[in-house]
């Protein structure tokens, strides 16, 4: 049989080893690197990804020294102890026939710790901590630390180190004058910049050998003023391949950088012409990455000639066996990582556990098990929205008698209405996986009505995943034709105005105003060039840092944002999405408003106070995005004896702070435990 994805199931022979395939897993901090007890269930995650086929996997960044610390007793690797934990991971993998490399990370200014050092003294504006400038004997005992810590991942069984040298972090800082204002040898022209970075890869070339990979994760766009230009990119490029790198991977943004690389809305593959140009510059395998997140994509740029390798990072978060299934011809089965970095970057930015939205078992493999049950039960699930959902396919998979209904035309619930939103095209991929995962697991679907009491009586569980109702607020003139609720315009498609007012800027009042900034006819998802218009990205990256004026496109039309909070409009969003939606809203001229009292709603338009001020917005449509309340009619009243077993999960338990998330992981861990 002819392989489905030629290019990236090819192996590589690196000279003195074979990677299986063109598949890198990214390094991703899980949070369980941080603590010796958590190194079994961190063998586990890792042994789940290589069985599934992966080529090479890099684990979490772990620091070299105190200095370089993450967070305050991170992840560390400088003394021989440290190797027994590491050794769980290593034999995992090996065990399935993987390879694995260790991140060395040094967190420089980024760290949210006292000890901080950088370049210089300049503060980085997302952590409160202002560094220690290193001296030239800081530096020497930095590059020797580095050595060490690749010498104990070598005796830890690592295949090879990868060496963090982008997103802003220590090495970066040393590479770009943003940061690097030093006058001595480590600082000036790109030259002396780059110094401490191709030192390091000596040293540890020198210290481990030359059959250990080293590959490093090197920035090839900054996104910041002040960063490098191409010349300098590449520059860096060939001293690190002369010092003795195996493998270059590919970075892309400073952490602290106000243009989004990884949210949802960033275009597949948007960067990865920058690592082909790259590959024209060297002579060593070459790596892209960012916003990769199905086989298709990963092949077309290998055909291309854009890379050697793909690594992808959060899609092995959604789907363990991305690999396998991908060389199976079974890509339609994959759960796609969907970008929305919920459960994932946005736990780890609020020291949680990662994991994954469309993927509850990542991370947590040892504890959410769908294993087969004892005894096959026959289960009604109602609402086939993300809880019901997930709760169906897993309760299927683990050999229950499963149907599900919903009195939709097709499933999704409420995430078949946030697909809509530009940006947010890839929620179609869950849906798709979802309607793969029916049809494989034999989960009965029965579509297109509204399901009785009475019909519910012959099964043994009953659950009820009918999600929420929209709440409408009681404001005076709620009636008034021109009031629409977020479902009369997502879903029921009514026409709106050109003056509009929001009630509510949560969620999905964020949403709706992207919506309707846009022109109906626009071309979703937003195509890469109109994208980096948008932004001010200048892919020739021949200004520093790849910045550019950002030509934002003219809004569809004028809106206004309210809430009653008198907080910051947004501010209850993700910790790494929403920031790109204010500053998407922002730029189209969006008024939010805060501290708002909602007096009426008349044929002159929405009257409120603000701050004691009476004001009336003269708008044509006043759409309603005031949260939701639970829907769970089907549920038998208290006390009722005899007949199935009735459980609750996703908006039907809890209408309050329901996301995605939480619906989905609720019907998985109800299901494997039925
Ligand atoms: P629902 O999705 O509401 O599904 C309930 C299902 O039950 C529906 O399909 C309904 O037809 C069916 N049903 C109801 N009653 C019956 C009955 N009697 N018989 C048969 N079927 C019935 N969440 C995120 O995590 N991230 C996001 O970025 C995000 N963006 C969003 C954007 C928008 C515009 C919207 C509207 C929502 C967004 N959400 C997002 C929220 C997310 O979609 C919901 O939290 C999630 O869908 C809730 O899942 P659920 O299964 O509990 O309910
Ligand atoms: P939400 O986030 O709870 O926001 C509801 C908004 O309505 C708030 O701004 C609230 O602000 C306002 N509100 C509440 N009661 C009101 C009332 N009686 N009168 C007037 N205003 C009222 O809910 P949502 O926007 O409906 O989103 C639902 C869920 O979907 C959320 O939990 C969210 O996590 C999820 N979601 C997530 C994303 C994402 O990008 N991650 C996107 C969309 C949705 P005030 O009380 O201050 O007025
Ligand atoms: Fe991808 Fe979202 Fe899962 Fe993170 S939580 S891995 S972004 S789908």
């Amino acid at each position: 049989m002819t392989s489905p994805f030629p290019h990236l199931l090819a192996p590589l022979d690196l000279g003195f080893t074979t990677l299986r395939n063109r598949v890198i897993m990214g390094s991703m901090h899980t949070g369980l690197e941080d603590r010796f007890y958590h190194y079994g269930k961190l063998a586990a995650f890792y042994r789940e990804r290589a069985r599934g086929g992966v080529g090479l996997i890099v684990t979490g960044g772990i620091s070299p020294n105190r200095e370089g610390w993450l967070l305050p007793f991170g992840g560390t690797m400088n003394f021989a102890g440290d190797v027994f934990n590491h050794r769980k991971v290593t034999r995992a993998v090996h065990e399935e026939g993987g390879k694995i490399v260790m991140q060395i990370l040094h967190a420089g200014r980024y760290g949210y710790q006292p000890l901080v050092v950088s370049a210089s003294t300049k503060k980085s504006p997302i952590s409160p901590f202002k560094p220690r400038a290193l001296s030239g004997r800081g530096i020497e005992r930095t590059i020797a630390a580095y050595a060490r810590c690749a010498a104990l991942a070598q005796a830890a069984g690592y295949d090879g180190v990868e060496v963090m040298g982008s997103e802003g972090y220590l090495l970066n800082q040393f590479l770009c004058a943003r940061t690097n204002t030093r006058t001595d040898a480590w600082g000036g022209g790109i030259e002396g910049r780059m110094r401490l970075a191709v030192d390091i890869v000596k040293r540890i070339r020198a210290r481990v050998g030359p059959q250990f990979i080293i590959m490093y994760r090197h920035s090839l766009l900054d996104l910041v003023e002040g960063g490098n230009t191409w010349d300098e990119v590449v520059a860096v490029a060939r001293a690190l391949e002369a010092a003795g790198v195996t493998i270059l991977n590919s970075g892309y943004g400073w952490h602290e950088a106000r243009i989004p690389t990884i949210v949802t809305s960033v275009p597949r593959a948007a960067f990865a012409s920058l690592a082909g140009r790259l590959r024209q510059q060297v002579g060593i395998p070459v790596v892209a990455s960012n916003r990769i997140n199905m086989p298709h994509d990963a092949e077309a740029l290998l055909a291309g000639g854009d890379c050697d390798l793909v690594s992808m990072a959060r899609p092995f978060l959604a789907d363990a066996d991305f690999v396998n299934k991908a060389a199976a011809g079974r890509a339609d089965e994959i759960n796609t990582c969907i970008g929305c970095n919920q459960a994932c970057l946005d736990h780890t930015f609020a020291n949680q556990r990662a994991s994954c939205l469309v993927n509850p078992r990542a991370c947590h493999e040892t504890e959410l098990v769908y294993a087969k049950a004892k005894q096959a039960k026959k289960v009604a699930v109602v609402g086939a929205g993300p809880a019901g959902l997930s709760a169906a396919t897993v309760a299927a998979e683990c050999g229950h008698d499963v149907t599900l209904f919903d009195s939709a035309a097709s499933i999704g619930g409420q995430f078949k209405i946030a697909m809509q939103i530009p940006g947010k095209e890839e929620f179609a991929e869950t849906l798709r996986y979802f309607g793969r995962k029916i049809a494989t697991t034999g989960v009965k679907l029965v579509l297109g009505r509204r399901v009785t009491a009475a019909e519910l009586q012959g099964f043994d569980h009953v659950i009820v995943a009918t999600g929420i109702q929209v709440r409408m607020p009681a404001i005076a003139g709620i009636d008034h034709p021109k009031v629409l609720s977020y479902l009369d315009v997502l879903e029921r498609h009514a026409p709106v105005g050109d003056k509009v007012a929001i009630i509510g800027a949560g969620g999905i009042g964020f949403d709706v105003g992207e919506y309707l900034l846009h022109d109906e006819d626009a071309v979703l998802p937003m195509p890469l060039e109109a994208w980096t218009r948008e932004w001010g990205v200048d892919l020739s990256v021949s200004s520093p840092g790849g910045l550019t004026t950002p030509l934002p496109v003219t809004p569809r039309r004028k809106l206004w944002l309210l809430q009653r909070k008198t907080t910051r409009p947004g501010a209850g969003l993700g910790k790494t999405s929403g920031w790109v939606h204010r500053a998407t809203l922002l730029r189209g001229g969006v008024t939010m408003l805060a501290g708002v009292q909602y007096d009426r709603i008349d044929d002159a338009g929405l009257h409120i106070t603000v701050g004691g001020q009476a004001q009336l917005l003269d708008v044509d449509n006043v759409i309603i995005c005031a949260g939701q309340d639970s829907l769970a009619e089907l549920m038998p009243p208290e006390g009722t004896r005899g007949g199935p077993t009735f459980h609750k999960i996703g908006g039907a338990a809890l209408a309050a702070e329901l996301d995605a998330k939480r619906a989905i992981r609720e019907g998985a861990e109800l299901a494997a435990r039925l």
